[in-house]
């Protein structure tokens, strides 16, 4: 179905890059303060309710998630943008004057060439932000390939930018899905890409753009624990944040909670489950438009099948419990939709050996499917150790590292469980500690591929090039002689 027609986008990937290539010049050598002038107006035309519910609407149409969380989703993007405003600044290089007599260093940051984004259907307008604005504060120009399942938001956020004066492919949109990725990734005129998605296409953008000499970020999929010391956690706000962080966006989030670990007195953490139930219960689903509703559908019938099917595994196959069963769920007047309620897969009791430091083998049940994989729904799965050093024992042992948190009014806890959890975002009492620009998203583990992080001096330093530069500048005669056929000696005291 189309739902939007932009007028703008080229008609192939060749088209783009070279639109992209062609306007690099030009946008590289535009003064750095009047690209952020672009960008800050730019930000200050995205923070109009008016423009900011446009994008949304879209988001909810396409993605489903409710109206308030789309608006929430094209928020945390605008901060991004805000951010890229200061790009002159994050670009400043490194100089040390006279290394030799008359010989000075200075390194520059500069610009790429044309970066390629392909992402993800979940954040159809953050995720998108993460990528072009900063690459175009940075003096590169762009290719964004988003998501067929929810494109509207991108094209609508880059027609906005064309509408302020962009100059002509500084920033274009190229629609489709793997075929455009291939034809990206091997582009000649491709310098760089950013992908967030899931981890089997992830680690393949990664491999053939490296092969193919591309500088690549790649940030992948999730399995986010959090976990909760019974016996002194504020039981009503940490109940409440469980249940958003893990039903929230229908749990399309790269940062949703997958696993709550419960660390404490076994009958205790049966109360706090019990609690979590109730709850998850009073979540209303539906369709996102509505008010008051609180879980969209999933993204396609196929993703709701097969969270189904691993709800079923874990049951009927490897024997958990299931206190809240959100398969078959109906939402009047949308009979066919693809919604999962909210969903609690209880694995009971996990004992660890010498978790304390011993490093013993992992036991059995987390082979468990609802623990294993990335589900990607509205699946919580719960646990219970006796201490926390189980706990982190676990979530370290957990092959993705994106987020964790823990619930505590102990600062000893929080304190040793910050230090030594292996998560590339840590909340503490905070359920999604997602960071803000001024900071990067740091994944951590098989959640990212690449070293070099998205927004933030990360996301400066991946959209640039140093370049350093020595020059040995004499007055009037004297001065380092650099001339002959050995190895010239900078720095060596006469
Ligand atoms: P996806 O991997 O299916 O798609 C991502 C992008 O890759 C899309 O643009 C898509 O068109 C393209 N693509 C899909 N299949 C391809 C193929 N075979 N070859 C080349 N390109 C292909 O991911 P998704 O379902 O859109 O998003 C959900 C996933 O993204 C989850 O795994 C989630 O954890 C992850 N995610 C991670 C983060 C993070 O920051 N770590 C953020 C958001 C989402």
């Amino acid at each position: 179905m189309v739902t939007l027609r932009i007028f703008f986008a080229p008609s192939s990937v060749d088209d783009a890059v070279r639109a992209a290539r062609d306007a690099h010049p030009g946008w590289s050598n535009t003064p750095v303060q009047a690209r952020q002038s672009l960008l800050a107006e730019y930000a200050h035309h995205l923070r109009r309710p008016e423009v900011r519910e446009e994008v949304a609407h879209w988001i909810t149409l396409e993605n489903g998630k409710t109206f308030a969380d789309a608006m929430g989703d094209v928020w945390r993007g605008l901060e991004v943008v805000d951010a890229s405003c200061r790009a002159g600044h994050d670009m400043l290089g490194d100089a040390l004057m006279n290394l030799s007599d008359g010989i000075d260093t200075v390194s520059y940051r500069t610009s790429l060439g044309v970066c390629v984004g392909i992402s993800p259907f979940n954040f159809p307008a953050m995720i998108p932000l993460w990528m072009f604005p900063l690459a175009i504060a940075c003096g590169n120009t762009y290719v964004l390939k988003p998501t067929e399942k929810a494109p509207s938001a991108s094209m609508l956020l880059v027609k906005y930018l064309h509408d302020l004066g962009m100059p002509p492919g500084v920033v274009n949109v190229v629609n489709g899905g793997r075929e455009t990725v291939d034809e990206l990734l091997v582009h000649p005129d491709v310098r760089a890409i950013s992908f967030v998605g899931s981890n089997n296409v992830g680690e393949y953008v990664h491999e053939i753009g490296c092969r193919n000499d591309k500088r690549v970020q790649a940030n992948l999929g999730a399995k986010n624990h959090a976990t909760i010391l019974t016996s002194d956690a504020d039981r009503v706000s940490t109940i409440r944040a469980l249940a958003g962080a893990a039903f929230g966006a229908a749990g399309q989030r790269c940062m949703a909670l997958s696993v709550a670990i419960f660390v404490g007195d076994i009958d205790d953490a049966r109360g706090w489950v019990e609690d979590l139930v109730r709850a998850a219960r009073g979540l209303r689903v539906g369709n996102g438009f509505v008010e008051g509703v609180d879980v969209g559908p999933m993204i396609s019938i196929d993703a709701k099948c097969r969270a189904e099917d691993i709800i079923r595994r874990s049951v009927d196959e490897h024997g958990a419990s299931c206190p809240l069963d959100g398969r078959g769920i109906v939402v009047d007047g949308y009979e066919n939709g693809n919604f999962l309620g909210p969903t609690i897969i209880d694995l009971g009791r996990v004992a660890i050996e010498s978790s304390g430091g011993g490093g013993g083998g992992m036991p059995a049940v987390l082979d468990n499917p609802a623990y294993a994989e990335e589900i990607f729904g509205p699946v919580l799965t719960v646990l219970s150790v006796p201490t926390l050093e189980d706990a982190i024992y676990i979530t370290n042992a957990n092959r993705y590292g994106n987020g964790a948190s823990i619930f505590t009014s102990s600062g000893g806890a929080a304190r040793k469980f910050r230090h030594e959890v292996e998560a590339g975002q840590v909340g503490i009492n905070v359920p999604i500690p997602v960071p803000l620009p001024f900071f990067s998203f740091t994944g951590n583990k098989s959640s990212i591929r690449g070293d070099v992080n998205f927004y933030g001096k990360g996301g400066v330093n991946f959209f640039t090039q140093l370049k350093t530069v020595t020059s040995n500048w004499q007055y009037r005669g004297g001065g380092t002689d650099l001339g002959g056929v050995t190895m010239p000696v900078l720095g060596k005291s006469k």
